[in-house]
Formats: structure tokens, C-alpha cells, sequence
């Protein structure tokens, strides 16, 4: 097994199992350990298997997780095989307007979050502040102060060292308290475990398009009417000051409902690319696009036979998870969705010699993904044939047919999983292609984009090489550095090189082939007007996107990663 440096620094970090600190397993018992939990859901559906055929799985999946050709959620990969559990990334929970269930509500976030998962809300059926309360004959404080309380409580668990808690907080554009939620993250540190989104309505994107006014409403009532285009102007100045509320398009989300009986689609996962229904909880798994290479072209049938056993692995996930609740366990088993997405799109491109903002790159994007979409289905449909198709079937969209999962596909940001595999993140192009990195001592190391380096190593000599991955990673374009062709300096373009257009377009493409919904963050440089992230938010509700993250280079004080250098 090949791991990059940072790599097993995570993984010694977050995933390996400890004792008194101490790591007690390398990576590759993490992997046979995440294996052998996962084949073991085989005997649950099928006790006659011997222990030969159970250890051929185990083998099998250890093989897809090694090979760096697909990964599972983080929580899998910390959890399978040990006592807590818990294999998901992703949950929703209702927010009703009681005290007793919102306080409900933080009780059980603060479960999951303790089990390594992220939760999302919507905090729309809270009434507005300043509503009677009869109980008390006092006032309501609204949803806004609400969120800060499950804010606090996030930030007392912090996860035992393994992940702080992550929260999303989704509130419709036509509650009464919308400016006050729009307005909620001006300072940045106030509700700091919460990425927060409007929940666009069709109804207010075409009150927009009219210049007319909307009617802001809580349980049946009118509370005043807003001119929506201000409304809109509102959203996109706090987006392109700091990044924050991104928005989602929710007629969008339930247009995409597989089981719109059970109940309507309010809220996604902390990242927005898996909406829920309430109680509902998701696991998520990446396909590796860099390693679905070979003779300069994609290797679609190693891209099927992946496809199939990434789906067979996370429907086993759903058979071995321990839920943090009895309610979420049976939302859970009746619709057994699972999330298969993408990681190393990017080093995919890279690879196959196309720029990333191009017909081309959205047009074979577009392909891949609706490639994996009818792969996973069919597997999934195989699936259903042994094992029997999801309960709720008949409460769905898919009535009279089989399938095994509601849905099949999501695109995960893969934040962390892609470095374990060495690859590019999800569908994001690369933000640096090199970049230094301080280490304990003092020394600086330089980390490069794999398929950079190979294409650097391949042309140039040793010291040549240095050189370039040097003058890289203090800043300097790929563009600048002469001795490179042009066709492929071309190539290798990064984040802020590409135009945001281009950024949309190809979240669009992916869009298209994903059941659920795409990661996707759309890198402005520092100099980008409000109006570019105006044009970029109605490129994507034109371009069927289900949501919208934008993120303008210095607009938050401390920048996670930063261009040419990282510490
Ligand atoms: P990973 O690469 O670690 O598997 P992703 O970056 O793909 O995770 O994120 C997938 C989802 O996992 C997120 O949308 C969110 O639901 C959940 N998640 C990510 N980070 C955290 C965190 N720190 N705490 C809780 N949940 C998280």
C-alpha cells in the first residue's frame, strides 16, 4: 500500500485506533479492519457463506480501499469494526417549534456529533422572534438565537479529537426572520460550527426575475412582503463578503425527492451535497477518477467493475451501522440511500492532457458521471434481486420496480479521504499545484500534485525539476514558466485560474448524473464584484444546480489554505 507523508499523518492523527494516545493499529490493519466489518453484512444476508467466500469479500474490499480506487466516509473508516460503530457522514434532523423538541433536537446533534457525524436543520417551522408565547405570555427569540444554542453545544463535545462537530442551518427565504438569518455570520466568529443557506423558492426566484415583491409567512400567516430582488442583492453582498449564506434551491431538492409520501425535503447534510429527509442519515463513498486511467483514455470498464463493488460495499455499511437513534435507524433501513460520488477529478483531467475549463472537460464530466449514475443503479438493481429492494419502495418514486437504495449517487466535498488517497478533492480543480509545507522542526517540505510531478520528473531533469516545483509553490503560475509547452501549461491550470463560469458549468454537468447533490465550491479571486457572484448564483439556478457555495479569495480572516503556502 502506497501512502503520501500526509497521508499517514492523518491517518495517525484522526483514524487509526488508539490506546492511551497511542496509535494500537497501522493503516493497513485500519483498512482490513474496515474490510472485514464491511464483508461481514455478506453472512447477514446470506448465512450459508463459508468462512473462504466471507474472507474473498474481505480481500475484495480491502483491494477497492487500498488501491486508492474508492474510499468511504471518514466515519467508516474510523468506525467499522470497533464499538461505536457509526459509519455515516451525514444527518438531518427536525427542528419543531416547542421547546421540548428543539431541545430534543440538540440532544441528538450532539449524539451524532459525538459519533463523527454532521448534522443539518431547518429552522423554518420556528416562529418568527418576537411571536407570543402563550405558555409564558412572553416573547419568542426566533430561529437565529435558537442556532446558537446548538452552536454552543457543538463546540462543547469537539468529537473526543477525531472531528468537531459540523452543522448546517437552513432557513426559507420567506420566513419573516430571513434578514436576520442572512445577516447571521457578518462577524465571523459568531456561530462558527454552522455553514448556513437560504432555502430558495420557485416562487421567489421568479419574483426576482419579475422585480416583484414576496410575501415573508409563518404557519399560514402574512408577516409583511420584501422587494425579492433586494432580498437577492442582500444574499449575494454577505456571499461575496465572507462566503456565507451560501443558498439552495428547495422546489429543486424535492423536484429530486425519491419518496415524496414520507415527507418533504427541508434540509442537507453540513456540506449541502446530501438532502435529507428529517431523521434521515446518509453514507457516503468516492470513486478515485485519477486511478480510472489507462492508454490515455478513461478505462471505463474498471470504472463499472468499481462502480459495482463501491455500491455493494456501502449498501453493507447500511446493514453493519450502530444509529444513534431508534428513529433514525428506521428512516435509515426503509429507504437505504447511500451517497457514491467522486474524488480526483482534477488529477483525472491532468492525466488525460484536458483543461479543466473547457467544452471538452464538462462534456466528458457530464459522461463520466452519468456513467457512474447507470452503473450504480444497475448495481443497485442487482442488489434489490438478492437481497430484496428498499421497504419504502412502494412509497416511491421507483413503486413497482426493484431497486435496493433511494438513492444512489451524492458528491462529497472528500476534504479528507482525498488525501488519504493522494488525489484532488471531489470535482474541485486543484487549488496550488505545489505549495510549501511547514513541518515540526522548522524545515519546509514542498507537496505537489502527483501528476504534475510525474509530467515535471518525465520532461525535466532532477535539477530542473526542484527548481520549478520551487518557483511553483512560492507562487509563481504554471503559465509564467516558459520551458513548459503551452498546450501544456494549459493543462495544468488551477482554482483561481479558472473562470467562475466554468466552475458552474461543470457542477451543472455533474449535477446531471447525481441522484442527490454536488460539493462544489466556486473559487472567486480576491478581486471579484458583486455582480460576478450575482452572475454566478443565476448560472446556476439556469443550469439545474441544486445549490450554490462561493468563496472569495481573503474575505475571511484566517484562510484554511492559501496559495503557495500552507501550514
Ligand atoms: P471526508 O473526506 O472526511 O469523508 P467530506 O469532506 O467528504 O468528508 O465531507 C462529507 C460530509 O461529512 C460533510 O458534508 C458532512 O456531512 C460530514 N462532515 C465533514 N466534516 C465534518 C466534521 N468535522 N464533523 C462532522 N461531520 C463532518
Amino acid at each position: 500500500m502506497e501512502l503520501t507523508n500526509n497521508a499517514r499523518i492523518i491517518l495517525e492523527k484522526r483514524y487509526l485506533k488508539k490506546e492511551n494516545g497511542v496509535p494500537v493499529e497501522t493503516p493497513e490493519e485500519m483498512f482490513m479492519r474496515v474490510a472485514r466489518a464491511v464483508a461481514g453484512a455478506e453472512k447477514i444476508f446470506n448465512p450459508s457463506l463459508t468462512d473462504v467466500e466471507i474472507e474473498e469479500y474481505t480481500r475484495r474490499f480491502y483491494n477497492l480501499m487500498t488501491g486508492w480506487d474508492f474510499l468511504p466516509n471518514s466515519p467508516t473508516l474510523m468506525n467499522a469494526g470497533r464499538e461505536l460503530g457509526q459509519l455515516s457522514a451525514c444527518f438531518v434532523l427536525p427542528v419543531e417549534d416547542s421547546m421540548e423538541a428543539i431541545f430534543t433536537a440538540v440532544k441528538d446533534a450532539a449524539l451524532i456529533h459525538k459519533s463523527g457525524g454532521g448534522t443539518g436543520f431547518s429552522f423554518s417551522r420556528l416562529r418568527p422572534k418576537n411571536s407570543p408565547v402563550r405558555s409564558t405570555g412572553g416573547i419568542a427569540s426566533g430561529p437565529v438565537s435558537f442556532m446558537k444554542v446548538f452552536n454552543a453545544a457543538t463546540e462543547a463535545i469537539k468529537q473526543g479529537g477525531t472531528r468537531r462537530g459540523a452543522n448546517m442551518g437552513i432557513l426559507r427565504v420567506d420566513h419573516p426572520d430571513i434578514l436576520e438569518f442572512i445577516r447571521c455570520k457578518e462577524n465571523n466568529n459568531e456561530l462558527t460550527n454552522f455553514n448556513i443557506s437560504v432555502g430558495l423558492t420557485k416562487e421567489f426566484m421568479e419574483a426576482v426575475a419579475r422585480d416583484e415583491e414576496y410575501e415573508l409567512k409563518f404557519a399560514g400567516k402574512v408577516y409583511g412582503k420584501l422587494k425579492a430582488r433586494q432580498v437577492f442583492e442582500e444574499i449575494v453582498d454577505h456571499a461575496w463578503a465572507n462566503g456565507e449564506p451560501g443558498i439552495i434551491f428547495l422546489d429543486r431538492l424535492n423536484e429530486g425527492n425519491p419518496t415524496p409520501e414520507l415527507g418533504e425535503i427541508e434540509a442537507t447534510n453540513p456540506c449541502g451535497e446530501q438532502p435529507l429527509l428529517p431523521y434521515e442519515a446518509c453514507n457516503l463513498g468516492s470513486v478515485n477518477l485519477a486511478n480510472m486511467v489507462s492508454g490515455g483514455g478513461v478505462d471505463w470498464d474498471k470504472l463499472a467493475e468499481t462502480v459495482y463493488w463501491s455500491v455493494r460495499f456501502l449498501d453493507n455499511v447500511i446493514e453493519i451501522n450502530e444509529f444513534p437513534l431508534e428513529k433514525i435507524k428506521t428512516m435509515v433501513m426503509g429507504n437505504r440511500k447511500i451517497g457514491l460520488g467522486v474524488m480526483g477529478w482534477a488529477d483525472m483531467l491532468f492525466r488525460l492532457r484536458i483543461p479543466y475549463d473547457t467544452e471538452e472537460a464538462v462534456e466528458l464530466g457530464r459522461r463520466v458521471m452519468a456513467f457512474i449514475q447507470k452503473e450504480a443503479r444497475q448495481a443497485s438493481r442487482k442488489l434489490a434481486a438478492e437481497r430484496g429492494s428498499f421497504p419504502n419502495i412502494d412509497k416511491s418514486i421507483y413503486r413497482g420496480q426493484k431497486l435496493r437504495n433511494a438513492t444512489c449517487t451524492t458528491i462529497a466535498p472528500t476534504g479528507t479521504i482525498s488525501m488519504i488517497a493522494g488525489t484532488s478533492s471531489g470535482i474541485e480543480p486543484v487549488f496550488a499545484l505545489a505549495y510549501t509545507k511547514n513541518v515540526l522542526d522548522g524545515e519546509s517540505l514542498i507537496e505537489v500534485d502527483p501528476v504534475f510531478r510525474a509530467y515535471i520528473e518525465e520532461n525535466f531533469a532532477p535539477e530542473k525539476a526542484n527548481l520549478i516545483f520551487q518557483q511553483i509553490a512560492a507562487g509563481k503560475s504554471v503559465r509564467e514558466i516558459e520551458e513548459i509547452p503551452p498546450d501544456i501549461r494549459r493543462v495544468f491550470t488551477t482554482a483561481l485560474e479558472i473562470a467562475p463560469e466554468w466552475h458552474i458549468r461543470m457542477q451543472a454537468a455533474f449535477q446531471e448524473g447525481t441522484d442527490n447533490a454536488v460539493s462544489k465550491t466556486v473559487n472567486f479571486p480576491s478581486s471579484a464584484t458583486k455582480e460576478d457572484v450575482r452572475r454566478v448564483y443565476e448560472l446556476a439556478y439556469k443550469l439545474g444546480c441544486k445549490g450554490v457555495t462561493v468563496y472569495r479569495s481573503g474575505s475571511r480572516e484566517q484562510e484554511v489554505l492559501i496559495s503557495g503556502t500552507q501550514n
